[in-house]
């Protein structure tokens, strides 16, 4: 697996291109605090493999960009590689509909539909952010707590920035 090795705490391409376009298009998320990549949690963020935007789902305005944004990384999934999103819609009721959007075979359920996020406790702290990652499982590292995993091909993909920010360029509307 050592030819597929990456750099410690460093965002794969696909993220760090994501993450470029996402703030360049939409002012709010310029704020370092709205994106947040790396960390180390010895998570498939620690490995460089995804992002939180920070874009609360109860907040009218941050869940009309954060709606935007799945939209556009729905549409542009074969460009952009990423396997699985998290975040929360509301109900007219008032609950909350907790889903995943799967990417990739890797993940149940099905493709690029929003499915019900059946781990509650994860669906809960996926109202606040949207998460989005390139993980996948069987690159695991044993026992590397700092690279966690490999990067997998997905997550070397590189060019899609340009259609990304032009997509998302015009929905800020402060
Ligand atoms: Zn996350």
């Amino acid at each position: 697996m050592t030819d597929m090795s990456h750099p410690a705490n460093t965002e794969s391409p696909a993220v760090a291109e994501v993450v470029k376009a996402l703030r360049s298009a939409i002012p709010l998320l310029a704020a370092p605090e709205r994106i947040g990549t790396i960390r180390a949690d010895a998570s498939r963020h620690t490995a460089g493999l995804a992002i939180d935007i920070m874009l609360n789902s109860r907040a009218a305005y941050e869940k009309y960009l954060a709606d935007e944004i799945i939209e556009a990384l729905v549409d542009m999934q074969s460009d952009i590689g990423w396997h699985d999103i998290l975040y929360t819609d509301w109900n007219p009721d008032g609950t909350p509909f907790h889903f995943s959007i799967p990417g990739s075979r890797i993940y149940q359920g099905d493709l690029l539909k929003k499915n019900k996020n059946k781990d509650e406790a994860l669906g809960r702290k996926h109202e606040n952010h949207v998460h989005i990652d390139w993980v996948d499982f069987s690159l695991r590292l044993k026992g590397n707590n700092v690279l966690v995993y490999d990067w997998p091909p997905d997550a070397m993909k590189k060019g899609f920035g340009q259609k990304l920010f032009e997509r998302l360029a015009f929905v800020s509307r402060e």
